[in-house]
């Protein structure tokens, strides 16, 4: 049986509560294995990127090489699939790939093998545009659901949340570097977008914008920014 049912006891809205930390936070392991912060012994942190490859991608690619910084992408099998060329410029560059889905669907409103259909879909996806298959895995809106677990076993993905969330996707520039430099810590994980939920025409400037601000903010504290996995290791 699925350890994703052992959610039941308690009042009605302990359980419900229960479920969305289940769901959504971060720090829960009940839909598979999942991670959202380094290790905190050395001055690096970890810049994420969703929902791309798009439009977008290329001047936030110019910024981080720009910086001598390294980041991880979570691209959209759908988009990495009508931009491979954009989609391998990242893995290219040095920075790391992880699985967002094939479509960005709301994984809570798929049945568990419809799960497993985006996860293993955006992988194969992802696996003949790089070269290799992901190791990391973030689920869209943060959701995790029933089937994610055998899909994570499955496919050897490791779950990615994170411990800032940028919120790039609507605060002005200026809010959301505030926000990254205000979290910015050892073993950071941030997240951020170079698209908008897989949409093509997406304006993603503020997301760029506020990547200008960051890199020399953070550069000024020492830290070093890597890939998630090295942030973890
Ligand atoms: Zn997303």
């Amino acid at each position: 049986m699925h350890s994703e049912w052992m959610l039941a006891g308690g009042t009605a809205g302990a359980a419900i509560g229960c479920a969305a930390w289940a769901v959504r936070g971060r720090a829960s392991q009940v839909f598979g294995r999942s991670v959202w912060r380094g290790s905190d012994n050395r001055p690096r942190l970890a810049l994420t990127f969703d929902d791309g490859p798009s439009f977008w991608t290329a001047a936030l690619l110019d910024l981080l090489g720009e910086w001598g910084a390294k980041a991880s992408f979570f691209q959209i099998g759908e988009a990495a699939r009508r931009h491979p060329e954009l989609a391998r410029r990242v893995s290219d560059e040095g920075h790391e790939i992880g699985n967002h889905t094939l479509s960005h669907a709301a994984l809570y409103a798929k049945t568990p093998s419809g799960v497993y259909g985006e996860v293993a879909g955006c992988q194969s996806v992802l696996e003949e545009i790089h070269g290799c298959a992901p190791r990391w895995f973030r689920a869209p809106y943060g959701c995790r659901w029933f089937g994610l677990r055998r899909a994570q076993r499955d496919l050897d993905l490791t779950g990615v949340m994170w411990s800032c969330l940028g919120l790039d996707w609507k605060l002005p520039a200026s809010r959301v570097a505030n926000r990254v430099v205000a979290a910015a810590g050892n073993g950071a994980i941030v997240c951020l977008h170079d698209g908008r939920a897989g949409r093509p025409d997406a304006d993603c400037r503020a997301t760029v914008d506020a990547v200008r601000l960051i890199l020399p903010a953070l550069r000024e504290r020492q830290f070093e920014l890597v890939t998630v996995s090295e942030v973890l290791a």
